[in-house]
Protein backbone atom coordinates (compact mmCIF):
# COMPACT_ATOMS: atom_id res chain seq x y z
CA UNK A 1 0.00 0.00 0.00
CA UNK A 2 1.40 3.66 -1.02
CA UNK A 3 3.19 5.14 2.04
CA UNK A 4 2.76 8.97 2.88
CA UNK A 5 6.61 9.86 2.19
CA UNK A 6 6.64 9.06 -1.39
CA UNK A 7 5.27 10.56 -4.23
CA UNK A 8 2.69 8.78 -6.07
CA UNK A 9 3.53 7.82 -9.84
CA UNK A 10 0.19 7.26 -10.60
CA UNK A 11 -2.82 9.12 -8.72
CA UNK A 12 -5.95 8.99 -9.99
CA UNK A 13 -8.79 10.66 -8.38
CA UNK A 14 -12.27 10.58 -9.08
CA UNK A 15 -12.47 8.87 -12.30
CA UNK A 16 -15.26 7.62 -14.13
CA UNK A 17 -15.90 7.22 -17.65
CA UNK A 18 -18.28 5.34 -19.92
CA UNK A 19 -18.64 4.55 -23.66
CA UNK A 20 -21.11 5.52 -26.27
CA UNK A 21 -24.30 4.23 -25.56
CA UNK A 22 -24.09 4.98 -21.37
CA UNK A 23 -22.19 1.81 -20.99
CA UNK A 24 -20.74 2.74 -17.79
CA UNK A 25 -17.44 1.10 -17.34
CA UNK A 26 -15.60 2.95 -14.53
CA UNK A 27 -17.47 4.36 -11.71
CA UNK A 28 -15.56 6.89 -8.86
CA UNK A 29 -11.64 5.12 -9.33
CA UNK A 30 -9.37 6.74 -6.65
CA UNK A 31 -6.06 5.44 -6.33
CA UNK A 32 -2.33 6.26 -6.02
CA UNK A 33 0.29 3.86 -7.17
CA UNK A 34 3.94 4.21 -5.76
CA UNK A 35 7.52 3.83 -7.50
CA UNK A 36 7.89 0.15 -7.28
CA UNK A 37 4.88 -0.59 -6.36
CA UNK A 38 3.54 -4.04 -8.69
CA UNK A 39 0.19 -3.80 -8.90
CA UNK A 40 -2.24 -6.58 -9.73
CA UNK A 41 -5.64 -5.40 -11.49
CA UNK A 42 -8.15 -8.33 -10.45
CA UNK A 43 -12.15 -8.92 -11.36
CA UNK A 44 -14.14 -10.50 -13.49
CA UNK A 45 -14.20 -10.19 -17.52
CA UNK A 46 -16.41 -6.67 -18.54
CA UNK A 47 -15.18 -5.34 -15.14
CA UNK A 48 -13.38 -2.46 -16.42
CA UNK A 49 -9.73 -3.56 -16.31
CA UNK A 50 -9.04 -2.70 -20.27
CA UNK A 51 -10.37 0.24 -19.82
CA UNK A 52 -8.87 1.58 -16.71
CA UNK A 53 -5.74 0.41 -18.49
CA UNK A 54 -6.34 2.62 -21.67
CA UNK A 55 -6.58 5.35 -19.59
CA UNK A 56 -2.99 5.61 -18.18
CA UNK A 57 -1.27 6.50 -20.92
CA UNK A 58 -4.31 8.80 -23.14
CA UNK A 59 -5.62 6.59 -25.31
CA UNK A 60 -9.57 7.40 -23.66
CA UNK A 61 -10.57 10.32 -23.46
CA UNK A 62 -12.02 11.32 -20.05
CA UNK A 63 -15.73 11.29 -20.35
CA UNK A 64 -16.94 12.86 -17.72
CA UNK A 65 -20.99 11.89 -17.39
CA UNK A 66 -23.27 15.06 -16.11
CA UNK A 67 -25.12 12.53 -14.16
CA UNK A 68 -21.99 11.40 -11.67
CA UNK A 69 -21.64 13.60 -8.70
CA UNK A 70 -17.91 15.01 -7.50
CA UNK A 71 -16.85 14.78 -11.08
CA UNK A 72 -15.19 18.37 -11.32
CA UNK A 73 -12.07 17.34 -9.81
CA UNK A 74 -11.37 13.57 -11.57
CA UNK A 75 -7.90 13.34 -12.93
CA UNK A 76 -5.55 10.78 -13.79
CA UNK A 77 -1.89 11.78 -12.98
CA UNK A 78 1.41 10.22 -14.12
CA UNK A 79 4.54 11.71 -12.36
CA UNK A 80 2.70 14.60 -11.49
CA UNK A 81 1.68 15.36 -15.17
CA UNK A 82 -2.20 15.00 -16.03
CA UNK A 83 -2.58 12.40 -18.58
CA UNK A 84 -4.15 14.95 -21.33
CA UNK A 85 -3.22 16.44 -24.73
CA UNK A 86 -0.48 18.43 -24.08
CA UNK A 87 1.67 15.93 -22.09
CA UNK A 88 0.82 12.87 -24.09
CA UNK A 89 4.57 12.78 -25.72
CA UNK A 90 6.13 12.82 -22.34
CA UNK A 91 3.41 10.31 -20.70
CA UNK A 92 3.86 7.96 -23.47
CA UNK A 93 7.86 7.56 -22.96
CA UNK A 94 6.71 7.15 -19.68
CA UNK A 95 4.34 4.67 -19.99
CA UNK A 96 4.61 1.09 -21.73
CA UNK A 97 1.40 -0.20 -22.05
CA UNK A 98 0.99 -3.63 -23.55
CA UNK A 99 -2.04 -4.39 -25.35
CA UNK A 100 -4.55 -7.31 -24.48
CA UNK A 101 -3.98 -8.40 -28.33
CA UNK A 102 -0.75 -8.57 -29.59
CA UNK A 103 -2.40 -7.88 -32.65
CA UNK A 104 -3.91 -4.26 -31.93
CA UNK A 105 -0.15 -3.24 -31.06
CA UNK A 106 2.19 -4.94 -34.02
CA UNK A 107 1.77 -2.60 -37.01
CA UNK A 108 4.98 -3.43 -38.97
CA UNK A 109 5.76 -6.08 -41.57
CA UNK A 110 9.03 -7.44 -39.54
CA UNK A 111 10.25 -7.65 -35.98
CA UNK A 112 12.88 -5.15 -35.77
CA UNK A 113 11.18 -2.72 -37.57
CA UNK A 114 8.48 -2.59 -34.87
CA UNK A 115 10.77 -2.74 -32.22
CA UNK A 116 12.72 0.08 -33.49
CA UNK A 117 9.49 2.25 -34.32
CA UNK A 118 9.55 3.51 -30.66
CA UNK A 119 13.11 4.13 -30.52
CA UNK A 120 13.21 5.69 -33.60
CA UNK A 121 10.11 8.39 -32.56
CA UNK A 122 12.86 9.17 -29.46
CA UNK A 123 15.15 10.39 -32.07
CA UNK A 124 17.87 8.19 -30.78
CA UNK A 125 21.03 7.09 -33.22
CA UNK A 126 21.04 3.86 -36.02
CA UNK A 127 23.32 2.92 -33.35
CA UNK A 128 21.62 2.88 -30.21
CA UNK A 129 18.46 1.73 -31.90
CA UNK A 130 19.98 -1.55 -33.13
CA UNK A 131 21.04 -1.64 -29.80
CA UNK A 132 18.43 -1.55 -27.97
CA UNK A 133 16.38 -3.98 -30.43
CA UNK A 134 18.58 -6.62 -29.54
CA UNK A 135 18.61 -6.17 -26.03
CA UNK A 136 15.27 -6.22 -25.98
CA UNK A 137 15.16 -9.43 -28.11
CA UNK A 138 17.27 -10.60 -26.20
CA UNK A 139 15.42 -10.47 -22.47
CA UNK A 140 12.53 -11.30 -23.73
CA UNK A 141 14.27 -14.73 -24.95
CA UNK A 142 13.55 -13.95 -29.06
CA UNK A 143 17.45 -13.32 -30.05
CA UNK A 144 17.95 -13.39 -34.02
CA UNK A 145 14.07 -12.97 -34.41
CA UNK A 146 14.62 -9.36 -35.99
CA UNK A 147 13.77 -9.97 -39.58
CA UNK A 148 10.84 -12.68 -39.20
CA UNK A 149 7.41 -11.60 -39.90
CA UNK A 150 5.99 -10.29 -37.75
CA UNK A 151 2.32 -11.77 -38.49
CA UNK A 152 3.56 -15.11 -39.08
CA UNK A 153 4.93 -15.51 -35.54
CA UNK A 154 2.84 -17.40 -32.69
CA UNK A 155 0.59 -15.60 -31.04
CA UNK A 156 2.84 -16.00 -27.54
CA UNK A 157 5.81 -14.70 -29.93
CA UNK A 158 3.94 -11.95 -30.90
CA UNK A 159 2.98 -11.18 -27.05
CA UNK A 160 6.72 -11.30 -27.03
CA UNK A 161 7.55 -8.92 -29.59
CA UNK A 162 5.23 -6.27 -28.30
CA UNK A 163 6.74 -6.70 -24.76
CA UNK A 164 10.20 -6.11 -26.57
CA UNK A 165 9.18 -2.96 -28.48
CA UNK A 166 8.17 -1.50 -24.85
CA UNK A 167 10.90 -2.31 -23.15
CA UNK A 168 12.93 -0.66 -26.24
CA UNK A 169 11.58 2.48 -25.31
CA UNK A 170 12.67 1.88 -21.31
CA UNK A 171 9.77 3.39 -19.91
CA UNK A 172 9.57 4.15 -16.04
CA UNK A 173 6.27 2.68 -15.67
CA UNK A 174 4.78 -1.04 -17.70
CA UNK A 175 1.40 -1.32 -17.82
CA UNK A 176 0.36 -5.02 -19.11
CA UNK A 177 -2.80 -5.93 -20.42
CA UNK A 178 -3.04 -9.67 -19.55
CA UNK A 179 0.51 -10.41 -20.37
CA UNK A 180 0.54 -14.52 -19.44
CA UNK A 181 -2.44 -15.20 -21.88
CA UNK A 182 -1.46 -17.63 -24.34
CA UNK A 183 1.85 -18.02 -23.10
CA UNK A 184 2.94 -21.66 -22.42
CA UNK A 185 4.87 -22.22 -19.20
CA UNK A 186 8.40 -21.92 -19.84
CA UNK A 187 7.37 -18.41 -21.92
CA UNK A 188 5.41 -17.49 -18.66
CA UNK A 189 8.46 -17.95 -16.30
CA UNK A 190 10.47 -15.95 -18.45
CA UNK A 191 7.97 -13.17 -18.75
CA UNK A 192 8.10 -13.45 -15.08
CA UNK A 193 11.87 -13.27 -14.50
CA UNK A 194 11.76 -10.06 -17.06
CA UNK A 195 9.01 -8.44 -14.62
CA UNK A 196 11.09 -8.77 -11.78
CA UNK A 197 14.07 -7.66 -13.45
CA UNK A 198 12.29 -4.34 -13.92
CA UNK A 199 12.65 -1.98 -11.31
CA UNK A 200 10.16 0.72 -12.30
CA UNK A 201 6.09 0.30 -10.84
CA UNK A 202 3.87 -2.17 -12.97
CA UNK A 203 0.17 -2.65 -13.63
CA UNK A 204 -1.04 -5.53 -14.08
CA UNK A 205 -4.24 -6.30 -15.44
CA UNK A 206 -4.68 -10.35 -15.27
CA UNK A 207 -7.09 -13.76 -15.05
CA UNK A 208 -3.86 -15.61 -14.01
CA UNK A 209 -4.51 -15.03 -10.28
CA UNK A 210 -1.25 -17.14 -9.05
CA UNK A 211 0.88 -14.69 -11.54
CA UNK A 212 -0.47 -12.06 -8.92
CA UNK A 213 0.20 -13.88 -5.78
CA UNK A 214 4.11 -14.53 -6.92
CA UNK A 215 4.55 -11.29 -8.41
CA UNK A 216 2.48 -8.15 -7.24
CA UNK A 217 2.69 -6.41 -3.84
CA UNK A 218 -0.39 -5.18 -3.99
CA UNK A 219 -4.12 -6.21 -5.54
CA UNK A 220 -7.19 -4.15 -6.47
CA UNK A 221 -10.34 -6.02 -7.37
CA UNK A 222 -12.14 -4.01 -9.70
CA UNK A 223 -15.94 -5.19 -10.51
CA UNK A 224 -18.53 -3.06 -12.50
CA UNK A 225 -16.74 -0.63 -13.25
CA UNK A 226 -16.09 0.12 -9.26
CA UNK A 227 -12.72 -0.59 -6.49
CA UNK A 228 -14.08 -3.20 -4.32
CA UNK A 229 -10.76 -4.18 -2.79
CA UNK A 230 -7.43 -2.53 -2.54
CA UNK A 231 -4.51 -4.43 -0.47
CA UNK A 232 -1.88 -7.03 -0.30
CA UNK A 233 -2.78 -10.33 -2.43
CA UNK A 234 -3.02 -12.45 0.52
CA UNK A 235 -5.50 -10.69 1.89
CA UNK A 236 -7.28 -9.69 -0.62
CA UNK A 237 -6.80 -13.09 -2.52
CA UNK A 238 -7.48 -15.43 0.41
CA UNK A 239 -10.63 -13.83 1.12
CA UNK A 240 -13.04 -16.17 -0.55
CA UNK A 241 -16.57 -14.76 0.31
CA UNK A 242 -15.04 -11.52 -1.71
CA UNK A 243 -13.42 -13.54 -4.55
CA UNK A 244 -17.08 -15.57 -5.11
CA UNK A 245 -18.73 -12.51 -5.12
CA UNK A 246 -17.07 -10.87 -7.84
CA UNK A 247 -16.98 -14.29 -9.65
CA UNK A 248 -13.31 -15.19 -8.97
CA UNK A 249 -11.44 -18.28 -7.16
CA UNK A 250 -8.84 -18.40 -4.60
CA UNK A 251 -5.84 -19.08 -5.90
CA UNK A 252 -4.86 -22.85 -5.51
CA UNK A 253 -1.08 -21.89 -4.16
CA UNK A 254 -3.33 -20.06 -1.24
CA UNK A 255 -5.93 -22.58 -0.28
CA UNK A 256 -3.41 -25.07 0.21
CA UNK A 257 -1.52 -22.56 2.56
CA UNK A 258 -4.78 -22.11 4.21
CA UNK A 259 -5.24 -25.86 4.65
CA UNK A 260 -1.93 -26.73 5.60
P1 LIG B 1 -12.37 -6.05 -18.71
O1 LIG B 1 -11.07 -5.61 -19.27
O2 LIG B 1 -12.38 -6.09 -17.22
O3 LIG B 1 -12.88 -7.34 -19.31
P2 LIG B 1 -13.43 -3.82 -20.21
O4 LIG B 1 -12.72 -2.63 -19.73
O5 LIG B 1 -13.00 -4.41 -21.51
O6 LIG B 1 -13.46 -4.92 -19.07
O7 LIG B 1 -14.98 -3.47 -20.36
C1 LIG B 1 -15.71 -2.76 -19.36
C2 LIG B 1 -17.14 -2.53 -19.88
O8 LIG B 1 -17.09 -1.66 -21.00
C3 LIG B 1 -17.83 -3.80 -20.36
O9 LIG B 1 -19.19 -3.68 -20.06
C4 LIG B 1 -17.60 -3.78 -21.87
O10 LIG B 1 -18.64 -4.47 -22.54
C5 LIG B 1 -17.64 -2.30 -22.16
N1 LIG B 1 -16.79 -1.93 -23.32
C6 LIG B 1 -15.47 -2.19 -23.48
N2 LIG B 1 -15.00 -1.67 -24.64
C7 LIG B 1 -16.08 -1.06 -25.21
C8 LIG B 1 -16.26 -0.33 -26.43
N3 LIG B 1 -15.24 -0.10 -27.27
N4 LIG B 1 -17.49 0.17 -26.69
C9 LIG B 1 -18.51 -0.03 -25.84
N5 LIG B 1 -18.42 -0.70 -24.68
C10 LIG B 1 -17.22 -1.21 -24.36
Amino acid sequence: MPSESQEPVLNIRNLNFQYPGDIEALRNIDFQVNPQERVGIVGPSGAGKSTLLLHLNGLLPEKLSPSIPNTDTASVSIMGKSVSEKNIYQIRQWVGLLFQDPDDQLFCPTVEEDIAFGPLNMKLSQEEVHKRISESLCSVGLENYEKRKTMQLSMGERKRVCLAGILACQPSILVLDEPTSNLDPRARRRLLGILQNFEGCQIIATHDLEFVVEHCNRVILLDGGKIHADGTPKTVLSDSVLMKEHGLEVPLSIQWKMRS
